[in-house]
């Protein structure tokens, strides 16, 4: 139930305090946008930095040695608040930086070794916890945002980071507040938030497969229906694929280097997927003016056999379809559109005209074995999960089902990747 608007601003107003209980009430959501801007050399606070880091790596020390291990071999924190008020005074000793760099520190470690004894005690963490990035968690008790400058405090009183948003035009113009900050060796990343009412004059349902994105948007007695190739992102992973299996001849010769060469092709491989995503997410939001969208609810796709064979499964979740929801749910957010999530099972199997069952025709073409109609097995699929969420009249379903899908593909930089692979392997002949 909506509530009257005059009592959300009254709130809003009213600090911090007030927003986990808006955020779980009616249709008002709390939509986020990240964003990172660079800073200049000269900026940068590498003291703040160094001692951020130093202070997480003493704190580590520190709670990770009231760590106990019980008879049945499960692991526990013996952590209480004297505990960590010495902790804390510790580490406030000879700080110049404001104080809650210190707090903010400790819960962050805390997170960490509380994550990692979830892990453990399920047997799924090994190696104890480290403290590798450098960045430094800004809380909103350390900046201010007035008339478009955040100004971030690093020593109390005296030094402070300001950044004029109105300096970087990629960041969002309308916003209710700044979440929070993360700070590292060359960049911001800034955390913006608004509260949306979630609604949609129309609505689109987009199903997802391994070579390809098909969409279908009803508005009144319009229909679009489009398919987006996804074969660039295949095409990402095999590339990687292939680096690890080169790889393979290295890792007994040098296993520290062949380790450290996985880990940097890891994190590539997620960038150029997470980039081609974007790009992706990106142009259907463009299409998707007013409109909400209904998609299954792939949850449970790394343990459940749904709609589709495991091996589909498998390749689907590296794939990413999870970050592909995601990512389109929050750009949808942002604008004041919902996503609904329908239940998968057999959208591929049930006719959406006569609910009769339906088999494999020929090519991509599906045939109703009730009412003899045939159609692309995806646009078949879509029609389905549309009228999981939304009624969907019958000529309507006729002429989707009878339209060819205008077809269009994402192409993203490309970094010399491929080139990169020959030189590996020329190199690892010679060696
Ligand atoms: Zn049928």
């Amino acid at each position: 139930m909506a509530r009257p608007i005059q009592l959300i601003l009254d709130q809003k107003h009213r600090g911090p305090a007030a927003h986990p209980a808006r955020q779980s009430r009616g249709l008002l959501e709390v939509a986020i946008k990240c964003r990172r801007i660079p800073l200049r050399d000269s900026d940068i606070p590498r003291d703040l930095i160094d001692a951020y880091f130093e202070a997480k790596r003493r704190a580590l020390d520190v709670i990770l040695s009231h760590v106990r291990t019980s008879v049945n071999g499960k692991v526990h924190l013996r952590f209480d608040n004297i505990d960590r008020k010495r902790l804390r005074d510790e580490l406030l000793t000879g700080w110049k930086f404001s104080k809650h760099y210190v707090d903010a520190a400790i819960n962050s470690v805390m997170g960490l070794v509380k994550a990692w004894i979830t892990r453990y005690n399920r047997g799924l963490a090994e190696k104890r916890p480290m403290i590798t990035k450098r960045t430094v968690y800004i809380k909103n008790t350390l900046f201010s945002l007035r008339d478009g400058v955040l100004r971030i405090s690093i020593e109390p009183g005296k030094r402070y980071l300001d950044v004029n948003l109105d300096d970087y035009p990629w960041l969002p113009k309308v916003f209710d507040r700044v979440g929070g900050l993360i700070l590292n060796e060359k960049e911001l990343a800034i955390c913006f938030k608004k509260d949306v009412e979630l609604k949609a004059c129309r609505w689109a349902a987009i199903d997802i497969n391994l070579g390809n994105i098909i969409m279908v948007v009803v508005d009144g007695d319009d229909v679009v229906v489009k398919r987006y190739g996804v074969g660039e992102l295949q095409k990402i992973h095999n590339v990687y694929e292939e680096k690890r299996r080169v790889l393979q001849s290295l890792k007994t010769t040098a296993p520290k280097r062949s380790e450290r060469i996985l880990e940097k092709y890891r994190r590539r491989e997620k960038d150029r997927a997470n980039n081609f995503l974007h790009q992706l997410t990106s142009r259907i939001v463009k299409e998707l003016v007013g409109c909400g969208v209904i998609m299954e609810d792939l949850r449970m796709i790394k343990t459940r056999i749904l709609n589709r064979s495991s091996e589909e499964n498998r390749k689907l979740s590296k794939w990413g379809v999870r970050a592909f929801q995601n990512m389109l749910e929050y750009k949808l957010k942002w604008r004041g559109l919902p996503t609904i999530y329908v239940n998968p099972s057999n959208t591929s199997r049930i006719c959406p005209l006569c609910s009769g069952r339906i088999s494999p025709h020929e090519g991509r073409l599906v045939k109703c074995s009730g009412c003899n109609m045939t159609a692309d097995r995806d646009v078949v699929a879509v029609v389905n999960i549309y009228r999981r969420a939304r009624e969907l009249p019958r000529h309507l379903v006729m002429r989707i089902l009878e339209t060819e899908p205008i077809f269009e593909t994402i192409m993203t930089r490309r970094p010399k990747a491929e080139k990169k692979l020959e030189k590996l392997q020329k190199i690892l002949a010679a060696e």
